[in-house]
C-alpha cells in the first residue's frame, strides 16, 4: 500500500488529505496547527510532530502551501533545519500542489533532482468544492516518468491530470489560467452591471449570453451578480470560494512571470490593479466574484 505523507492542512490540503484517506492510502499528516490534523486523525490519517517526521520513509510526499517561499524552505531547509529532500527514502516520488513562482519549483526541482529524487509541481484548479469532491484538476509540470507516477496517487484527488511540460511548466499554466479568469471575471460583472443599469433582468442576460459569443466559464459555473445562480457565493454575501487575496496573489505571481518573459499583459495587469484595489477596501477574505461590487455602485448621469 502506498504512504503518503500530506503537509499543510488549509482549506485545501484538509479535505485532499482526507480524499487520500478515503481510498485506502496510508497518510501521515503534518500542519505547523496542530488542530489542523485533528479532523485527519478523526478519519484515521496518522499525525506527525514534524514535516521532516511525516516525509520519512513515505512512498510520497504532497505539500499544499501558502507560497514560494514555504515551499523552498520547507523542501530545502535552512541554516538551522534539515529540508524534505535530506531526509526522505530513495525512490519517494515528492509533489507540490501549492500555487507558487516558477522559479522556485524549478529551484526544488532541480535541488531534488541532485539528490535523485523526482519532484513534480502540480498546482490545482477547482477550489475547495472541487477539493472535497475529489474533481481537481491538477496541472502538473515534470519529467514524463515523474508525471506518470504522480498520475496514479493525484487521481484519488482529482478528475483531470494533465501535464504542462517539464519542471515549473504546471505553474506557469495555472497563473495564465487564473489570470484569464480575473479577466473573465472582471468583463462579466462589469457587463451584467451595463445590463442592470439599463433595465434588464440580470437572470435574462446572462442566459443570452451564456448561448452568445460572450458565454464563459463565470457565467456557465459562478455568476457574480447575487441571487442570479444558486450554490455560488454571490447569492451567499460573497462568502467561501476562492479569496480575494489569493487572486491578488497569483495576479502578482502573472505579472513577475510577464517581466521575466518580457510579456505584454494589459488586461492582466488591470486586473491586478482592480483586484488590489478590491482587497484594499477590506473584502481580501470574500470571494473573487465579489469585485462585481465595484460596478454596482456608480453614480447615475
Ligand atoms: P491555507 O492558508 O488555508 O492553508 C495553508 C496551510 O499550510 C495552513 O494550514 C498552514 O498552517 C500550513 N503551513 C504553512 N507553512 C507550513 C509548514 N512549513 N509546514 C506545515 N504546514 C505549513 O491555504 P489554502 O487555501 O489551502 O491554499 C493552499 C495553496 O493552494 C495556495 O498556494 C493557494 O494559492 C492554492 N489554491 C487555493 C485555492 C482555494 O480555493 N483556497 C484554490 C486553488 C489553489
Amino acid at each position: 500500500m502506498t504512504s503518503v505523507a500530506f503537509i499543510g492542512l488549509g482549506h485545501m490540503g484538509a479535505p485532499m488529505a482526507a480524499n487520500l484517506v478515503k481510498a485506502g492510502l496510508t497518510v501521515r499528516v503534518f500542519d505547523l496547527v496542530p488542530q489542523a490534523m485533528k479532523s485527519l486523525t478523526g478519519l484515521g490519517a496518522i499525525s506527525s510532530n514534524s514535516a521532516c517526521g511525516a516525509a520519512a520513509g513515505a512512498d510520497v510526499v504532497i505539500t499544499m502551501l501558502p507560497a514560494g517561499k514555504h515551499v523552498r524552505s520547507l523542501y530545502l531547509g535552512d541554516d538551522t533545519s534539515k529540508g524534505l529532500i535530506d531526509v526522505v527514502a530513495k525512490g519517494c516520488l515528492l509533489i507540490d500542489c501549492s500555487t507558487i513562482d516558477a522559479m522556485s519549483a524549478q529551484l526544488v526541482a532541480k535541488s531534488a533532482a541532485e539528490k535523485g529524487l523526482d519532484f513534480v509541481d502540480a498546482p490545482v484548479s477547482g477550489g475547495t468544492a472541487g477539493a472535497a469532491a475529489g474533481t481537481l484538476t491538477f496541472i502538473c509540470g515534470g519529467t514524463d516518468k515523474a508525471f506518470e507516477q504522480a498520475k496514479t496517487v493525484l487521481g484519488n484527488m482529482g478528475a483531470n491530470i494533465l501535464h504542462a511540460g517539464g519542471a515549473g511548466a504546471g505553474q506557469v499554466a495555472k497563473i495564465c489560467n487564473n489570470m484569464l479568469l480575473s479577466v473573465l471575471m472582471v468583463g462579466t460583472s462589469e457587463s451584467l452591471q451595463m445590463g442592470i443599469d439599463h433595465g434588464l433582468d440580470p437572470k435574462v442576460l446572462s442566459e443570452i449570453m451564456k448561448v452568445s459569443s460572450g458565454g464563459n466559464w463565470t457565467l456557465d459555473k459562478y455568476n457574480p451578480c447575487p441571487d442570479v445562480m444558486p450554490n455560488v457565493p454571490s447569492s451567499n454575501d460573497y462568502q467561501g470560494g476562492f479569496m480575494v487575496d489569493l487572486m491578488v496573489k497569483d495576479l502578482g505571481l502573472s505579472q513577475e512571470a510577464a517581466l521575466q518573459s518580457n510579456s505584454s499583459t494589459p488586461m492582466g495587469a488591470l486586473a491586478r490593479s482592480l483586484y488590489v484595489n478590491h482587497a484594499r477596501q477590506g473584502n481580501g477574505t470574500r470571494d473573487f466574484s465579489s469585485i462585481f461590487e465595484q460596478f454596482t455602485n456608480s453614480q447615475q448621469i
